[in-house]
C-alpha cells in the first residue's frame, strides 16, 4: 500500500470516529483518542490495537494526529518517498534500494495531547493538508 492509499482510508476511519462523537466537547475527543481508550473502543483504527500495542512507548500516547502533520509524502517520486517537514532531530532516514523514506519510529510530536490541543480541527484532513499535493 503506497502512502496516499494509507492516508485516504485513515482519513475516513478517523472522521467516521469523530462523527460518532458530536455530542462531546474538543477536549473530551482527544481525551477519546487516549491508547488506553481508543485500542479497545475502536479496535479496527489501528492494526497495532488488536496486539494491545503501541507505535511509540510513551505513557501517555494519543492517537489522534495519527499520521503526523510534519510528515510530507509522494508516492511517485523517485527517491524521497517521504521525509519530515520540520525536520525533527527525533526523525530518521530509512534508505533501501536506493528509496528513502521518513523513519518516526523515535519521534514522539503528534502524540502529546498539548500538540493535539494547538493544532486541534475535527476535520483531519484539514490538520494533515500540508502531508502531499493533492
Ligand atoms: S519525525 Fe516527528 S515531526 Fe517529523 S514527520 Fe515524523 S512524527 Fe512528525
Amino acid at each position: 500500500m503506497g502512502y496516499l492509499s494509507w492516508f485516504e482510508n485513515h482519513a475516513k476511519k478517523h472522521q467516521k470516529i469523530v462523527d460518532k462523537l458530536q455530542h462531546l466537547s474538543d477536549d473530551e475527543v482527544i481525551e477519546y483518542f487516549k491508547w488506553e481508550n481508543i485500542s479497545q473502543t475502536d479496535v479496527d483504527f489501528c492494526p497495532l490495537f488488536k496486539e494491545g500495542k503501541k507505535c511509540h512507548d510513551m505513557e501517555e500516547l494519543n492517537c489522534y494526529l495519527c499520521a503526523c502533520p510534519n510528515f510530507r509524502f509522494d508516492d511517485s517520486a523517485p527517491k524521497y518517498k517521504s521525509y519530515c517537514g520540520i525536520d525533527s532531530k527525533d526523525g530518521a532516514k530509512l534508505e533501501h534500494n536506493g528509496i528513502v523514506h521518513q523513519d518516526c519510529s523515535l519521534c514522539q510530536v503528534p502524540h502529546h495531547k498539548s500538540y493535539i490541543k494547538k493544532n486541534f480541527n475535527r476535520d483531519w484532513k484539514k490538520i494533515m493538508k500540508d502531508c502531499y499535493d493533492g
